[in-house]
Formats: C-alpha cells, sequence, structure tokens
C-alpha cells in the first residue's frame, strides 16, 4: 500500500503578533539544516498570514467563509486567502463547530469553496468526551468525513484531520489502538470515496501532539502526519514533532 508524504501543520488558532514572525525564522532554519522529510505548514491567524509567508515555510488558514465575497462583515474568503499566499485552510475544527454552531454542511461548503480557489482543505473531525463514552465515535468521525468531503474534492486537494476534541489542549490522547481504529475507518471511507486512490489522502491525528509522544503517534498505520496546537508556537517545540519523520 503506497502511503502519502505526512503533513505535520501548526494551528496556532488565537496566537502571535507580528513579532512572531521570529518563530517561522527559526523553524525554518530547522527544517533546512535538518532536511525534515514530510511537508510542513503553519496556520497563524489571519492578521500574520502577510507577515509569515515568503519566509520559507508554507502558510495556510483557520477557516474561511463559504462564499467568495460579498456582505459577510467580519469573513475572509478563500480568495483573498489565497491572495495572501495560503495554500492550505483549515475548516471544521472543532473550537469553530462548538463556538460558530458550524455543521457538516457548512464544513463542506467552506471546503468547497477553499478547493475552488486551488488550495487544500484540511478538514477536521473527531468525536466529544460524551460520544467517545457512548460508543459513538465511529459513528460520529464517519458522519463527519461523509458530509464535510464536497463533491468536487480530489485526492490531491483535502487532508482529513481527526482531533478527539477531549485531547485538545488537554494533554490527554487516546491509546494508539484506538488512534489506528478511528484511523483505518478513516481511510476505509476514503476509499470508498476516491477508489483507490484514496490511499494517497492524508490522514493527520490532532490532539495534544508534542515531542515526547509524536513517534509513537505517527508510528501508527494509516497517520500521514500531524495538526499540533500548543506544541506549534514555539519553533523548538514544533520541530521536535517534525524531526519524527
Ligand atoms: C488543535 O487545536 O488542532 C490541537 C490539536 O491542539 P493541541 O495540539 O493544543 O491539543
Amino acid at each position: 500500500m503506497a502511503t502519502p508524504r505526512a503533513l505535520v501543520a501548526g494551528n496556532w488558532k488565537m496566537n502571535g503578533l507580528k513579532a512572531s514572525a521570529v518563530e517561522i525564522e527559526k523553524l525554518n532554519a530547522l527544517v533546512r539544516e535538518n532536511k525534515a522529510d514530510c511537508d510542513v505548514l503553519i496556520c497563524p491567524p489571519a492578521t500574520l498570514i502577510s507577515t509569515l509567508t515568503g519566509k520559507g515555510i508554507e502558510i495556510g488558514a483557520q477557516d474561511c467563509h463559504m462564499n467568495i465575497r460579498g456582505a459577510h462583515t467580519g469573513d475572509i474568503s478563500a480568495e483573498m486567502l489565497k491572495d495572501l499566499g495560503c495554500s492550505y485552510v483549515i475548516v471544521g475544527h472543532s473550537e469553530r463547530r462548538a463556538d460558530h454552531g458550524e455543521t457538516n454542511e457548512i464544513v463542506r461548503a467552506k471546503a468547497a469553496a477553499a478547493q475552488e480557489q486551488g488550495l487544500t482543505a484540511i478538514i477536521c473531525v473527531g468525536e466529544t468526551d460524551a460520544e467517545r463514552e457512548s460508543g459513538e465515535t465511529l459513528d460520529v468521525v464517519t458522519s463527519q468525513v461523509r458530509g464535510s468531503i464536497p463533491e468536487g474534492a480530489t485526492v490531491a486537494n483535502t487532508v482529513i484531520a481527526y482531533e478527539p476534541v477531549w485531547a485538545i489542549g488537554t494533554g490527554k490522547t487516546p491509546t494508539t489502538d484506538d488512534v489506528a481504529e478511528v484511523h483505518a475507518v478513516i481511510r476505509n471511507l476514503l476509499m470508498d470515496r476516491f477508489g483507490e486512490e484514496g490511499e494517497m489522502v492524508r490522514i493527520q491525528y490532532g490532539g495534544s501532539v508534542k515531542a515526547s509522544n509524536a513517534a509513537e503517534l505517527m508510528a501508527v498505520p494509516n497517520v500521514n502526519g500531524a495538526l499540533v496546537g500548543g506544541a506549534s508556537l514555539k519553533a523548538e517545540d514544533f520541530y521536535g514533532i517534525i524531526a519524527t519523520y
């Protein structure tokens, strides 16, 4: 079975000021010196995108609107992100699903808008603590994957990030067996959707990944990289995860 090249992505969330450019410069130096064998991406807040592009590290966004332009005060379109030099956009992060009521339908429309503009959509899925406790994990993840991938998606412009909500920012992680089980289900859904080529869609694991647990998590079958929150803010910490590849 072919394995896609891993993508290790940092989600800075609502953290970072202009001075954070120094972290991107440090990260770029670490990646170049050590020739990391994976793709590396940072998704800073939208305010920093234009400051951080062109510094050697791929830059993405944390969200986009489902429309290309119009009367949507405060929102940012995929076309604008592309114009700023982004190559990826995260959609359906659990914080957006929870804080902004984003449904699978909304996530799918956002992913479609991103992909139509030539961006790769990192589509986040994952169960809550209550859903895991009640044995619904696989059903929840299945309906999120099926419901959030747009019609016109391709293997090249789609990444799935499996992020158990209860593992985000908590220091808790699922067992490697649990990660393997969910990633295998996602892989099968991607093969149903894209045929044989579905084996080349990258499936990231996200949720309290740090340098000390990355090697174990990244070695799980069908884990093709990580989506990292807290441990992506400092170049040295984030590089500790990248270096597992
Ligand atoms: C995230 O927000 O996507 C995430 C995985 O956060 P953390 O690594 O801090 O758990």
